[in-house]
């Protein structure tokens, strides 16, 4: 009875709806999901993939480290499958300190190998996980322990930021800005951006969303919000680049609207470490 009520709450309240076996099932399975990610955090049974960013000429300028879950029954689970749960239940919060020590620890080892020292490395931060009062304190912790270069390190920041507490935001981003760390506005067009507020915030770069590239030759508002994004960045003073490039002529067209810079299968997949270095050492040649 718990559920249909919940379900008609969802639907709008003021409306009827019948329990169905089906709602007890995800409930059940959205639990057990939960009991194995609380393992899997103990047991830190994650991975960082990552993938390479390129600039106007193709050449690599850093990478976005992206999360799996290893688990033993079912192999590498991609980050949408849990992401959005951890961040209902605020498990959120373990698993971006870990995916961020991680991060630093491996731009530390890239730092002593003069073909990766070069590279910017991205990481991931989820609103939540930003909102801790500790959360500057975990940043540097986390470079201080692993010895990674502060201005090396930038963080993936979401729209949904914009949507409380700005003023707590633009104060945090300033401490690490302080420490050398650059920002980039992820999955940019999809959230609810103030303008107002964009152009208070202390960032480097704006993240063209996949979604606006994936259509960007065929679909002419895909292609006319990428060009405004580029116009917009550009006037803010930041760089943009384009997510989810797969094609040439998609980079061509993205390039003649003057985007800085892009990812996409076309010059990678996220790769674990190991095969990045393989893979830069190919992009070189
Ligand atoms: P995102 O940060 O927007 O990352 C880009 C996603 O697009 C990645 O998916 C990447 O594999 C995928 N992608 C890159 N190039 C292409 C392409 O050319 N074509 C297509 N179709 N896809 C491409 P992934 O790795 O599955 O990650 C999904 C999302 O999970 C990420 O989206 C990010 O929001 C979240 N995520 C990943 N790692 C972390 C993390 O450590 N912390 C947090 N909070 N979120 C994370
Ligand atoms: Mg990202
Ligand atoms: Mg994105």
């Amino acid at each position: 009875a718990d559920l249909a009520m919940y379900q008609a709450k969802e639907a709008g309240r003021n409306t009827v709806r019948f329990f169905d076996p089906a709602m007890q099932a995800a409930v059940d399975s959205r639990s057990a999901l939960e009991d194995r990610l609380r393992r899997a955090i103990k047991r830190e049974s994650f991975v960082l993939h990552y993938q390479v960013q390129v600039d106007r000429e193709a050449r690599p300028t850093g990478v976005e480290a992206l999360i799996r879950w290893h688990d033993p029954d079912q192999g590498l689970i991609p980050p949408n499958d849990f992401i959005p749960l951890a961040e209902e239940t605020g498990l959120i919060v373990e698993i971006g300190r870990w995916a961020l020590a991680a991060a630093c620890a491996q731009l530390a080892r890239w730092q002593r190998d003069p073909g990766t020292a070069g590279l910017i490395l991205a990481v991931n931060v989820s609103a939540k996980q930003f909102r801790q009062e500790d959360f500057v304190a975990t940043v540097r912790g986390a470079l201080e322990d692993w010895g990674a270069d502060p201005t090396r390190l930038k963080l993936e920041l979401t729209e949904s930021l914009l949507l409380h507490e700005v003023e707590a935001t633009i104060a945090k981003m300033d401490a690490l800005r302080q420490l050398g760390v650059r920002f980039s506005l992820d999955d940019f067009g999809t959230g609810y951006s103030s303008l107002t507020y964009l152009k208070r915030l202390p960032l480097d770069q704006l993240k063209i969303d996949r979604s606006f590239v994936l259509d960007i030759l065929t679909d002419a508002n895909d292609a006319a919000i990428a060009r405004a994004v580029i116009a917009l960045g550009r006037s803010l003073g930041l760089t943009v680049i384009a997510e989810g490039v797969e094609t040439v002529a998609q980079w061509d067209l993205l390039r003649r609207e003057g985007c800085d810079q892009a990812q996409g299968f076309l010059f990678s997949r996220p790769l674990p470490a190991d095969e990045l270095g393989t893979h830069l050492a190919q992009l070189d040649q």
